[in-house]
């Protein structure tokens, strides 16, 4: 989360030096004063002389002027009441400039070019169009109101220009994102001999912090120490904010911020941020506590950002001292307080906390609402076991309920975080919901929401829902012409796949690196040799995209596949890096198939090396060496096992049944219990047995009596789900570690026999079970 520090005009302005000012002036021009009051000790007579001039003038003009009330929402006094340039009867009102100036402020309050419009061509009318404060308060309106070229027409017709109509007009250029223009008329105006006050140095510092133009910052921070300004509050904070801003420049800002004389808590905020922004947290937190040493109390932009930087650091304690002094300070309930608050337990994985705040919050924003939803799909990514990551999910899920029910309408990053929340979860239903959702709010055809469901129907095995939601999207992008070509393949429909890449192409989108992965493992899995090496070879010359894992992964799967195992080995030895794991595993899959055993004890020590406290690795070692015979090697696996203390995943798998999760654990007692699913099952197993399925050995409870070994839990969910789902759906199971080969092969079976397609995603890779056969070519499994 990337905190945007307020350099508001008023902002800037510490509010210390307001109290100089006459409180009946409008605020735009206590501004000026504030400044202008500073100034005078430094700067040439003739300039202190003007200043007081137009103090004294505008003390008279605007003796009888109501006060303004800085909230912007009051509304007591008559002229407001009063106020509406469309119909304003201007015979009626006494047209002295001072009137004229006080009506065009309250344009900048109501945002409204037209009304200065209007105002304006009456000015011109009573001929007052010759008044220097009149004019410039108009040249300064129009910049406000976002209308900086018809500040500029004023200025260019302007007779007589004091240092406030300048700095007006360049404050309206940074105010309307031209701060190269602020930044000429900086020049032009120090060519034609006017003295800057604090407040244009202020304004031009702006200009070259949004331009990231530390070159030019730096000659007007020369132009700061020739005058002796660099004590100032404001010059120093915005000095400090362009080091910042610029990146790279943390020892200037640091220089310039100590060199502040007073230094108020814009200033500390400023810093405090720049480290952050810099890679240097802990130092920011080291001033934020030098701060409150100091006595100064934080404001909510000062707390935002030391909360920022306690989630970069993972300093959960600090960011729980800041929650308290948060709420010491009167923050309690402060919104961008405390979704930072909140934002900061979600991200070190405090739910409880998390929800604890939430539930306390008198008001919630969708903000917060999204920083909930999404923290809870992140902790889906870190949780230690996907049985606690599944229980987020479902916890986003019921934050989203709870979110539609409060009558917020869900955004863009709402429905993008619950799909992938819904993709991880394999909940199809709900992801449909979502998608009806997506629809009634209009967001359908975002293509950021477009991906988001293309990838979520990809995940839960409805390919063709998939590819329904890519058709409808109005417009692609890169990322989702290459999730749509990922899904393709990994549905083992290469040929679609790789007509699609085409589609791209003729497109005219540039494929990157996760594209070819998708082109890649199409190729594999249809086993198409040549066009796969040919498409690796695009990749290199063509798009000059460098090789990586994935890609080596693939182009070995496929050698794999296709039973060239010294092809597969004789690859892995052009690559540029150490092979990983997933590499490894490929080829102890393959080399067991196709029954080249030396290579595959090879690969198995391999990937042991890798990962030596993996326990499928161990228990698919320990197949081999059983299935071969070779019972001494078996025990010395068995025994290094012990040896090593690994431990075993925890074996899980779940099914989602309308808005509930069902899980079950390998041989589950529950399920022995449960009448109906002990039947199914075993009239499934005998059935399979006729029809060929072989139970061979399990290493995990060897025992002659077969009817004690152990069952694997995605048997009891997919048996649970073809009990309680009806013909045609999919039955989809998620399993926390990865499926063994007989429960592979058993599932075979069933799709033949209930003429049920069935879908199980395990720790690594999905399953497509359909007519006997599974997508992932049997190469999958340990
Ligand atoms: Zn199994
Ligand atoms: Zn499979």
């Amino acid at each position: 989360m990337k905190l945007a520090l307020k350099t508001d005009d008023d902002n800037v302005i510490p509010a210390a030096h307001n109290t100089h000012v006459n409180s009946l002036l409008p605020s735009f021009l206590h501004s000026f004063f504030c400044f202008q009051f500073h100034f005078m000790a430094s700067l040439p007579s003739v300039v202190i002389g003007n200043t007081t001039k137009l103090e004294s003038e505008f003390k008279r003009r605007t003796a009888n002027f109501p006060s303004v009330d800085k909230r912007n929402n009051c509304s007591s006094n008559s002229l407001d009441k009063a106020f509406d340039a469309s119909n304003l009867d201007f015979t009626e009102i006494q047209s002295s400039s001072s009137t004229y100036v006080s009506l065009l402020q309250k344009c900048v309050q109501n945002n409204s070019f037209q009304q200065a419009q209007t105002i304006h061509g009456q000015i011109v009318k009573s001929g007052t169009q010759q008044d220097l404060f009149v004019m410039t308060s108009l040249v300064n309106v129009y910049g406000k109101c976002g209308a900086v070229e018809a500040a500029r027409k004023v200025f260019d017709h302007m007779s007589k220009r004091n240092v406030v109509t300048w700095t007006s007009l360049m404050s309206g250029y940074v105010h309307n994102s031209q701060p190269e223009a602020a930044i000429q008329l900086w020049i032009q105006m120090l060519e034609n001999g006017s003295y800057p006050t604090n407040y244009t140095i202020g304004v031009v510092l702006n200009a070259c912090s949004a331009l990231l133009d530390v070159k030019m910052g730096k000659q007007v921070h020369g132009y700061v120490l020739k005058y002796g300004l660099e004590d100032e509050t404001s010059i120093g904070n915005s000095l400090c904010n362009l080091y910042s801003k610029c990146g790279g420049y943390l020892e200037s800002a640091m220089k310039a911020f100590w060199r502040i004389g007073e230094r108020n808590v814009i200033s500390w905020t400023t810093i405090v941020s720049a480290c952050g922004d810099n890679g240097d947290s802990a130092a920011g937190l080291g001033l934020f506590s030098a701060m409150l040493e100091e006595g100064i109390e934080p404001n909510e932009f000062m707390l935002t950002s030391v909360l920022s930087l306690c989630c970069t650091m993972h300093a959960i304690d600090v960011g729980m001292q800041v929650h308290s002094l948060s709420i010491k300070t009167g923050y309690e309930f402060n919104l961008r307080v405390t979704n930072s608050i909140l934002y900061l337990y979600l991200k070190i994985g405090l739910l409880t906390e998390a929800k604890k705040l939430f539930d306390g919050l008198e008001k919630v924003s969708l903000v917060t609402w999204n920083a909930l939803i999404a923290g809870h799909a992140q902790m889906m990514d870190a949780a230690e076991s996907s049985l606690v990551a599944s229980r987020n999910g479902f916890e986003a899920l019921d934050m989203f309920l709870r979110l539609q029910r409060s009558g917020l309408k869900p955004d863009l990053f709402t429905l993008s975080s619950i799909l992938t929340v819904c993709s991880n979860l394999v909940a199809l239903e709900q992801g449909e919901q979502v998608h009806a959702q997506a629809i009634k709010v209009g967001f359908l055809s975002d293509v950021v929401v477009g991906t988001a469901l293309v990838n979520m129907y990809n995940k839960c095995g409805s390919i063709n829902k998939a590819s329904k939601a890519f058709v409808e999207m109005p417009s692609r992008t890169l990322i989702s012409w290459t999730s749509m070509i990922t899904a393709f393949a990994q549905h083992g429909l290469s040929q679609h796949a790789l007509d699609l890449f085409d589609d791209m192409r003729l497109a005219g989108d540039r494929p990157n690196m996760v594209t070819f992965v998708g082109v890649l493992s199409a190729c594999s899995h249809a086993g198409m040799m040549d066009e796969g090496l040919s498409y690796f070879k695009m990749m290199k010359n063509e798009y000059k995209i460098t090789p990586v894992m994935d890609h080596y992964g693939c182009i070995i799967d496929m050698f794999v596949r296709l039973g060239r195992l010294e092809e597969a080995f004789d690859f892995l030895k052009t690559m540029k890096m150490e092979a990983n794991e997933f590499i490894w595993s490929l080829l102890v899959a393959g080399c067991r198939s196709h029954g080249n055993l030396e290579l595959g004890f090879y690969a198995a020590e391999q990937l042991l090396c890798l990962n030596p406290k993996d326990h499928e690795t161990y228990t698919m070692l320990l197949n081999m060496y059983v299935s071969a015979g070779r019972w001494k090697d078996a025990s010395k696996v068995r025994k290094s096992m012990k040896d090593e203390k690994v431990m075993k995943l925890k074996d899980w798998s779940w099914i989602s049944i309308k808005d509930k999760v069902y899980s079950f654990e390998a041989d589950d007692k529950s399920c022995y219990q449960c009448e109906e699913v002990n039947v199914l099952l075993r009239d499934l197993l005998e059935k399979s047995r006729n029809l060929g399925y072989e139970w061979k050995e399990n290493e995990e409870k060897p025992a002659e009596d077969k009817e004690a070994r152990v069952h694997h839990s995605e048997k009891f969910a997919v048996v649970y789900g073809l009990l309680k789902i009806e013909k045609p759906a999919v039955i989809r199971v998620v399993k926390s570690t990865s499926m063994c080969r007989e429960c592979h092969s058993f599932i075979k079976f069933v799709s033949v026999l209930t003429e049920r397609e069935i879908m199980v995603r395990d720790g690594k890779r999905l399953h497509r079970f359909d007519d006997g056969k599974c997508s992932c070519g049997d190469f999958g499994v340990m």
